[in-house]
């Protein structure tokens, strides 16, 4: 049974006492959603420490939303896996679409961070997905291919077995075109595949997320797809009963 994940990304919004009670308001609704569903909030460094603290007994985990490449030392402005794993995070996103395009985050960086999650027991939620030229002009089998061998195909197997995966278009992200549930359902069978060619039957394991414009509106549709295992949730996950909606898109 592949475990359903609804993650919030809360990307660079809220106070820390915002995103304190943010995280308050979808433990009180957590309830009425199904206890399969592991939630995870992932909100910006900041925040880390207190909710953390509030997210204690609720179930839901918490998520940093980057880390540095490097262990320690001179790097001015990181923050390390240690320092994030020391707090009680349990998850980190790599590979956002937003970080590799305005940070320049390559390849060889996100080897270097998966690297940093594993070595602090952090859960690398490593995301893929196509830029809108690249859907256009059929090229996005081959980005998806690449970004997964480039980075995920030097996990060991251990290491495979806990990764978390999200598909997200970049042309679906705050946009709010989603993709179709159909078209989650193809992409997210590709990387399966991509996944079983270099780690066998362990891929049918693998949760991958789907992430892009998901809302209560449409996250029953696409979460009901065969290799959609859930949703990387941005601008929904800033309301918690929006948040909370997301995650009764799984038939109990
Ligand atoms: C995201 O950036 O991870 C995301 C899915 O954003 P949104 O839901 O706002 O499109």
């Amino acid at each position: 049974m592949r475990k359903k994940i609804v993650a919030g990304n809360w990307k660079m919004n809220t106070t820390p006492a915002e995103g304190v009670e943010l995280l308050k308001g979808v433990a009180a609704l957590k309830g009425e959603v199904c206890s399969c569903v592991n939630f995870i909030v992932c909100p910006p460094f900041t925040h880390l420490s207190e909710v953390v603290k509030v997210a204690k007994g609720t179930g839901i985990a918490v998520g940093a939303q980057n880390c540095a490449a490097e262990a320690k030392g001179a790097y001015t402005g990181e923050v390390s896996t240690q320092m994030i794993a020391s707090l009680g995070v349990e998850y980190v996103i790599l590979g956002h679409s937003e970080r590799r395009e305005y940070y320049a985050e390559t390849s060889a960086t996100l080897n270097k961070k998966m690297e940093q999650a594993y070595a602090n027991n952090l859960t690398p939620i490593y995301c893929v997905g196509e830029k809108l030229e690249e859907r256009e002009s059929g090229k996005y089998f081959d980005v998806i291919s690449a970004q997964i061998k480039e980075v995920v195909y030097n996990l060991s197997a251990e290491q495979f077995a806990k990764l978390v995966v999200a598909y997200e278009p970049v042309w679906a992200i705050g946009t709010g075109k989603t993709a179709s549930a159909e078209q989650a359902q193809e992409i997210h069978a590709f990387i399966r595949k991509v996944l079983a060619e270099k780690f066998g039957a362990a891929a049918d394991d693998t949760a991958i997320l789907y992430g892009g414009s998901c809302k209560p509106g449409n996250a029953a549709e696409i979460f009901a797809k065969a290799d959609v295992d859930g949703g990387l949730i941005g601008g929904a996950a800033l309301v918690a009963k929006d948040f909370i909606a997301i995650g009764k898109g799984f038939a109990k």
